[in-house]
Order: structure tokens, then sequence, then C-alpha cells
């Protein structure tokens, strides 16, 4: 209906909008960089719909998005001549948060506003950031392809509601038109609204443009002039070459692509040319999102076809194990009209998955190598997901093995930070095997009477408790030539490592305890497969083992758990 209606905004908003207020004020200019970059987002939907019907783009010039303000009203207005929302649009996007898992999100909050200004930055603060400086906000808006008379106004002030409204508008796209708070002056000036628009929206692809001001001598100020000029270099940032691309440009494009609010940890820009032509800008972020463990969440990268946008979140461009990874992937050979369904079958995407997973393990291991710390934030944020990897992408198993990163008993400690190499380089004479013991956390792995043989011989063993652990090391049996052995198996093999003196040593206990053995043998025969005498305990007087073969007891109390 055209009748004008006021709505409630979803609770999360309402909570959004009233922390962001609170606590991200020091970083109000942001509000711009988020308007300007949806703005971006429009034009690149309306292109990538215009594929199918070229007449969606008639009348209005070249795609743009414009800022301008005006000093006596006290407002900023950003428009674009993008895709337009449609009434039912609007209401939809412009009044709830459309992301899974949002409510277990926002349950987080703690109340302490640093800490909460980080959480929602890495939420994402999107448009309702406007109302960081603005105490309201209209939006008018046509949806390409609808008659002028059927355009829309959205108006709120941010406080729990917004109403919506029929509304005449001769062209199509979106005003989002701010009417500054009180104390927010200072982005009424070309000038300050210029420096803002460098700083954050230098990366974006379309001319943002503003009016040229010139000098009046008679007022003694810069007026603005009715001719428009872009204030941005207006080239997608992933077409130029590395050199002419600064660190800040790529961090600001990075928080464009990923609606990320913090710096990504590194980047890898590169072309590629040969059978298949494409150009890959990957980052890989400073934190996991908060919904990386859900399988509805946002994951992979922005597709484009020949600097035309194609979708967003095209999960088939890398594997599932780096999905944490974003950025933009611009292929030369697709078809402008690929659909999900063809990406999944398309030999060119193969090549850009397998060359895209190629650069990101280089990056990665050129971390590991030259940047220690940052890969140690790496580890911590995304070990559990890339560690999937060993199961997922056999083909790169050994890249993979040499990133992941364990606890052990050398640095008796749960801090993730030995390496298989290392463990390797500490083998004592005659082993030849890595030890491992997995549990349901650290201090267990680390008090389990299988491991007293070990700390008596000085043989290091890993500590492993994630979740993903035990399904890892299903398909990762070696390392370098070396197996990787859990301390809890039958059979573990260690008389290569006794000395003669064990070996007699051995010998006689075993013959002492004949008995007793058989006896335990008797008792036990339904319930064990056999009762061995052992030098693997030191302290303890007993322990289960399983079979070389058989299932670990910790996966078998998972399995149990999940009700197998
Ligand atoms: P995000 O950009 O991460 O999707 P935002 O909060 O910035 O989240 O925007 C929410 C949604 O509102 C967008 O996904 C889009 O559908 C819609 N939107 C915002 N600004 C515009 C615009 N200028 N033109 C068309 N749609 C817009
Ligand atoms: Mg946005």
């Amino acid at each position: 209906s055209d009748a004008s209606q006021t709505l409630g905004f979803q609770a999360e908003v309402k909570q959004l909008l009233h922390l962001m207020i609170h606590s991200l004020y020091s970083n109000k200019e942001i509000f711009l960089r988020e308007l300007v970059s949806n703005a971006s987002d429009a034009c690149d939907k309306l292109r990538f719909e215009a594929i199918d019907q070229p007449a969606l783009l008639d009348g209005e010039g070249e795609l743009h998005v414009r800022v301008d303000f005006d000093k006596a009203a006290r407002t900023i207005t950003i428009s674009d001549n993008g895709v337009g929302l449609s009434r039912e649009e609007a209401v939809a996007n412009l009044g709830t948060i459309a992301r899974s898992g949002t409510r277990e999100f926002f349950s987080k909050l703690t109340g302490d506003k640093q800490k909460d200004a980080q959480l929602i930055g890495q939420f994402g603060v999107g448009f309702y950031s406007s109302f960081i400086v603005a105490d309201k906000v209209t939006v008018r808006s046509r949806r390409a392809g609808a008659p002028a008379d059927q355009g829309i106004i959205w108006e709120s002030d941010g406080q729990g509601e917004f109403t919506i409204a029929a509304s005449e508008k001769a062209t199509r796209g979106t005003d989002v038109v701010l009417h500054l708070r009180a104390d927010e002056d200072e982005f009424l000036s070309g000038w300050k609204l210029r420096e803002v628009l460098r700083r954050y929206s230098d990366h974006i692809s379309l001319p943002v443009q503003m009016l040229k001001e010139e000098w009046d001598k008679d007022k003694s100020e810069q007026v603005k002039t009715d001719e428009w000029e872009s204030v941005n270099q207006a080239n997608a940032l992933w077409t130029r070459s590395k050199s002419e691309v600064s660190d800040e440009q790529y961090r600001e494009f990075y928080k464009h692509v990923s609606h990320d609010f913090d710096d990504p940890l590194a980047w890898t820009h590169n072309r590629v040319e040969g059978r298949s032509e494409y150009t890959q800008l990957l980052y890989v972020p400073k934190h996991a999102p908060f919904d990386m463990w859900d399988r509805d969440a946002r994951r992979g990268v922005k597709l484009y076809v020949k600097r035309v946008f194609i979708m967003d979140d095209a999960e088939q461009m890398l594997p599932s194990y780096l999905r944490f990874v974003r950025g933009v992937i611009d292929s030369a050979d697709l078809p402008l009209n690929v659909s999900r369904e063809l990406l999944q079958e398309s030999r060119d995407v193969k090549a850009i998955r397998e060359g895209s997973t190629k650069r990101i393990l280089s990056l990665l291991e050129d971390l590991a190598e030259n940047k220690k710390e940052d890969y140690a934030t790496f580890w911590t944020e995304f070990g559990q997901v890339l560690k999937e990897g060993t199961g997922e992408d056999s083909g790169n198993i050994e890249r993979i093995a040499k990133l992941l990163r364990f606890a052990s008993t050398y640095e008796d400690s749960d801090a993730q930070t030995v390496t298989l190499a290392d463990y390797v380089t500490r083998f004592k004479d005659g082993q030849d095997k890595i030890y491992y013991v997995t549990a349901d956390s650290y201090t267990a792995g680390r008090n389990s009477p299988h491991l007293e043989i070990f700390r008596k011989k000085g043989i290091e063993v890993l500590v492993l408790w994630d979740r993903v652990d035990e399904w890892m090391l299903s398909h990762l049996r070696e390392f370098d030539g070396k197996q990787l052995v859990s301390v809890a198996k039958g059979g573990l093999d260690l008389e290569a490592l006794a000395d003669e003196q064990e070996k007699k040593h051995q010998t006689e206990v075993a013959e002492q305890f004949k008995p007793l053995v058989e006896r335990l043998q008797e008792a036990l025969k339904d319930r064990v497969k056999e009762v061995r005498v052992t030098l693997r305990l030191v302290d303890s007087p007993s322990c289960v083992v399983v079979g070389q073969n058989d299932l670990s007891p910790h996966l078998q109390r998972m399995l149990k758990a999940a009700g197998q």
C-alpha cells in the first residue's frame, strides 16, 4: 500500500544502535565509509542485474556516488544511482540485521564500552553507523526499473522505530540524508568531507564525486559551484599494480569487502596469466568472525568477471578450510551470466581455487617464517579451521602439516607453539615416531598415565585437545616420513628406546608376574583382549590401552557423546 507505516526495529538493531552511539564515538567518521561502501555495492548490484536486463541502466549516465552537504539545513547527503530499494527491501534491509547468529552475538556483549566497541566492529556496523553523527536519517530511494511514482521514503531518529511511505522520486537509486546532531558541524565542510573520503574511500571503483568549490573573494570563503568532480581515483583497486597501491589503501579496501572494522593481518595480491586468467586480492583477517562455526555464515570472496561484480560470498573460490579468507577474485574467463550452480562445475573455478589455495598457503608460510607474532595470532584465531585442511586437501597436506602448531610436554604449557619439525629435531636416540596424546583438555592430556614412560625417558609428547584433532589425526598419519602415534595405543614399540638393563629387567618381570597375568586374563577375559606386563607405566600400577587399529578412547567418548 502507499500509506505511511511506522514499524519497530528488530530488537538486535535497537541494541546495536544504542551501543554504537555510545561506544564508537571516537571513530565517528566511519559513517561516511559505510554509506559510500553501501552506495558502491548498490551500483555493483545494478551493473550485475543489467547483464540480463540492459534497460535498467537507461537514462542516468555513468554510475556514481555523490556526497554533498547543506550548511543551512545541517545535512549531509550520500547519493547513488545504483539498484535502489523497493518498499519491501527497505523494510527488510534497513530495519533488521539479516545475519545468522545475530542474537547469540548480542548476548555476548558485556556492557564494557571498549570491549563491546571491538565486538561491534567485528560484527560490522554498516548503515546504522549513520546514527553516530545523525539524530535523524532520511532515505529516499527508487528501485531500478520502477517508475518515478514508486519511490519510497524511509525515516528514523534511531530510537526504536522507523516510518516508511511512498514518495515520488525523479531519479533511480538512493539518497541517504543525515540530519546532524548538535555538535557535528565539522562535517559541514567540503574540505573535511574530502579528507575523510580520501582516507576511507579511495579504493572505490566508481567515481565518488563532490561539488567543486571556488574561492569567493567577496565572501572570503570557499563556495560550491554546480560542477561535480571526482575525489577518488575511481578504478578498481585490484586492477592497479602493487606499486600503485599503498598499505593504507589495501587496508581500507579490506574493510569495504569484508565488512570488518579492524585491519587485516596480511594480504596477497596477484595477477595470474596463462591457461586461466584472473586477479586475486585475498586477505587473512585478524580475528575470527563470530559466526565462523555457523553453517549459514557468510563465507568466501567477492567474485567479479572482467571488473563486473557478480556475487558476494562466492564460497566455491576457496576450499572450506580457508573460509576465513576475504577479498576479491576477478576472472577474465568466466561468463558474465555465471550462476552458483555453474561455478560448482567450472574448470576455470577449479583452477582459481587451486591457485588461490597455493597463494594463501604461501602467505601463511611467509608469516610463519618472517612474522612469528602475526602467525601466532593467526593460529589462535584460525588454527582449528586450518586443521580441517589435512582431511579436505590431501594434495597440500605436507604444506598444511608444516603450518600446524601444537602444545607439547617439552614446553609444558598449553600454548600451541611447537611445529612437527621442531619435534623431530628433538628425537631421542633410537626414536623414529612422533608421539601424541589426545584428551578433553590440555591438563587431562598431560596428566594421562600413558605419559609416564615418556616422561621418564625424556621423550616429548604432543598434547591435543581441540575438537577437530581426532579427525585431523585420522588423515595426518605421518610427517617427514615419521609416523604419528598415539601414546594410548598398544604395541608402542618402545623397545628400541630401552637400554640393555631395561630389556633384561622386562624379561625378568614378565617371568615373575606370569601367574598373576594368567589369573587376570582369566578374570577379565570377556572384557579385554589381552593382559600384558609393560614398562610404559612408572607410577601407576595399570592402565587400559587400545589396540593398534582401534578407535582411541577420546574418540570413543566423543562418538558416544554424539549418540553414535
Ligand atoms: P551490509 O552492507 O553489510 O549488507 P549495511 O547495514 O551496510 O550492511 O546495509 C544493509 C543493507 O541495506 C544492504 O545489504 C543493502 O541491501 C541495503 N542498502 C544499504 N544502503 C543501500 C543503498 N545505498 N542502496 C541500496 N541498498 C542499500
Ligand atoms: Mg554496508
